[in-house]
């Protein structure tokens, strides 16, 4: 059985630069294009 090593990328946040290392980052679709959020600046996306 062949281990498999599966790489995980690290996400930075498009609004406020910070790395999934340091928090949560979410990826989402928007109008197209792949974006991605922390879940610090998620609050501010839901509410514009
Ligand atoms: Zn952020």
């Amino acid at each position: 059985m062949a281990e498999e090593k599966k790489e995980a990328p690290e996400l930075e946040c498009s609004h406020c630069g910070t790395t999934s290392e340091l928090t949560p980052v979410l990826k989402y679709v928007y109008q197209g294009e792949e974006k991605t959020v922390c879940v610090r600046c998620l609050p501010m996306l839901i509410h514009g």
